[in-house]
């Protein structure tokens, strides 16, 4: 006997839909590229989201074609989300981070139809857009009179022009929610990037889930402002989870040092933000030397790597903010566990919770975890035995788009790449990753490809790039390099090397040159052994 509920789709336009009829006057505050304060309502959103979804109904787009942006955090950039998704498209972040040859490689890859893209990145476009022969239509988030003249891009669009001729009426489209939503592109440990593929629905579970009170427990009372990009992972589903909830939204644009983040913060009643160590460490730093206190703010959520004991102290102890330790990912959408505490472990002394904390913290409803050891077993929950780490849920990705890489499930499980421990209680804590990818300011470095590149050098035998512990960007890679014996090359020079190869920031720190790579039973490099051996290393900035 089936349920005798009614039967509506779980979709995205629903969410706009919900915060104009129930918060059409919440703000939304951003920091424009342009530099000024912006300021309009969830009201306003809904109304040029329409806009958006009319205008893209003007390019003929097809039902599941991409959208890419290339933008900051910011009111247009909310506009395109909720008016990709709304009228079917697929919104596709791209992240500005990355080296242009590898947004070609992406773009081309989703097979991206629209492009919008922040002024700020207006030199990444001039530098793919001869190489991405699917877009059609590059769109710029200015006002027409901002548009420049001599772009080199063909067809070049002023977003405000583009949408501004538009209907703010439209009546979004229904349809299976299991339909695709948006894409995000991980880089891959082995190969190319690979992308998860968001549906309607997991999105909309994910925004459910996410404004828990024990997961990021948003409301209407909120007024967020997310550090994390919205090119990383949908922004952590804030965007979506703010209209669910009618909360307040500030965006800090491109102006994300600790400075600007802070006084913005203050001047608009910030409550809440989300985003990675790097970020608040600059943050701190900043408020400490000019001995600043918050006036609203109450807690945030910082992910994506581990978090430091010293920050959370910070935060508690010195500015009574309550860090939320969160662990995720992006084929995860991205949260799989968040660190709020039990009832009974209030009753704890300050030390004991601290060690909680820094646990990267309990299953929310949705995703279910284990951990696993080499043969598949399931391992105790005991907080010291630690395995590799299994999710699964409605909103973990089944497989990679297009296929890549074949099934990455195993029984049903998605093997997250990380190693953890679980206690009694449920906490889990990651001790390793499986994976040799190095984090650096939250954003990932391919140690493969940077150990190809130094690899491409003539005088270069082998090359193994790890990463080193680094108090602001988390992790900076080096590289260890075996030399040909007949050749001589310099760190000076390998290091010249690297550049115009890959971005700026995914250069590595230094060149260690070793007499040999330790190699395992099967001829791989073995990185834990290298990582040993350079126990006492000390990086040159530090
Ligand atoms: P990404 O897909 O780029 O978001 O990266 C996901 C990976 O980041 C996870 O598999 C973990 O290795 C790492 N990660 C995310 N959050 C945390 C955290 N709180 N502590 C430690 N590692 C984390």
């Amino acid at each position: 006997m089936l349920g005798l509920m009614q039967d509506h789709p779980l979709l995205i336009s629903s969410l706009i839909d919900f915060a104009q009829r129930h918060h059409a006057d919440g703000e939304i505050v951003s920091r424009r590229v342009e530099g000024d304060i912006h300021r309009y309502t969830w009201g306003d959103v809904a109304k040029r989201a329409r806009q958006v979804a009319n205008a893209l109904d003007g390019l003929n787009l097809a039902f599941s074609d991409r959208v890419a942006t290339l933008a900051w955090n910011g009111y247009r950039h909310l506009e395109i989300y909720f008016g990709a998704s709304g009228s079917g498209r697929v919104l596709h972040t791209l992240n500005p981070r990355l080296h242009p040859d590898q947004v070609v490689w992406i773009a081309n890859h989703a097979e991206d139809q629209v492009l919008c893209f922040d002024m700020s990145f207006l030199p990444i476009v001039q530098a793919v857009h001869s190489r991405c022969p699917t877009i059609k239509t590059y769109v710029a988030l200015c006002d027409a009179d901002k548009l420049p003249t001599d772009s080199g891009i063909p067809h070049l669009l002023s977003y405000e022009a583009w949408i501004g001729k538009q209907p703010s009426t439209y009546v979004w489209p229904t349809f299976d929610e299991n339909s695709a939503s948006s894409m995000c592109y991980t880089s891959g440990t082995t190969g190319n990037p690979k992308a998860a593929l968001y549906s309607h629905r997991s999105t909309l579970l994910h925004a459910y889930a996410a404004a828990l009170p024990d997961v990021m427990c948003i409301s209407a009372r909120d007024a967020i402002l997310p550090v994390v990009p919205m090119f990383h992972v949908n922004a952590w589903g804030i965007p979506y989870s703010a209209a669910l909830t009618g909360a307040k939204l500030v965006f800090p644009g491109g102006a994300m040092d600790g400075k600007s983040i802070y006084e913005l913060i203050e001047a608009e009643g910030v409550t809440y933000s989300a985003g990675v160590p790097t970020v608040w460490q600059m943050m701190l730093t900043h408020m400490k030397t000019n001995n600043l206190k918050f006036g609203t703010m109450t807690r945030t959520v910082i992910g994506g790597s581990a978090c430091p004991p010293a920050m959370i102290r910070a935060f508690n102890d010195d500015y009574g903010v309550e860090v939320l330790h969160a662990w995720g990912m992006t084929e995860m959408s991205p949260l799989g566990t968040l660190c709020t505490l039990k009832n009974k472990q209030l009753k704890l002394p300050p030390d004991a919770q601290m060690q909680i904390r820094l646990k990267q913290g309990r299953a929310i409803f949705g995703v279910d975890m284990k951990i696993v050891d080499e043969a598949g077993n399931e391992l105790p929950w005991d907080g010291k035995t630690y395995g590799d780490l299994l999710v699964k849920g409605p909103w973990v990705l089944g497989a990679y788009f297009k296929g890549e890489g074949g099934d990455p499930l195993v029984n049903g499980w998605f093997p997250t790449g990380d190693v953890a421990t679980i206690d009694a209680d449920g906490f889990m804590q990651i001790t390793d990753r499986s994976k040799d990818v190095i984090k650096s300011g939250g954003e990932w470095i391919s140690s493969i490809d940077i150990e190809n590149i130094a690899m491409a050098h003539p005088a270069v035998m082998m090359a193994a790039c790890i990463g080193m512990p680094h108090p602001k960007w988390d992790e900076r890679p080096i590289v260890a390099v075996v030399k040909r014996p007949d050749m001589a090359v310099s760190r000076d020079e390998l290091l010249q090397f690297f550049e115009g190869k890959t971005a700026k920031w995914q250069i590595p720190d230094d060149v260690v040159f070793v007499d040999a790579i330790p190699l395992g039973a099967t001829g791989k490099m073995q990185k834990m052994k290298l990582r040993e051996e350079l126990k006492n290393y000390q990086l040159p900035s530090l």
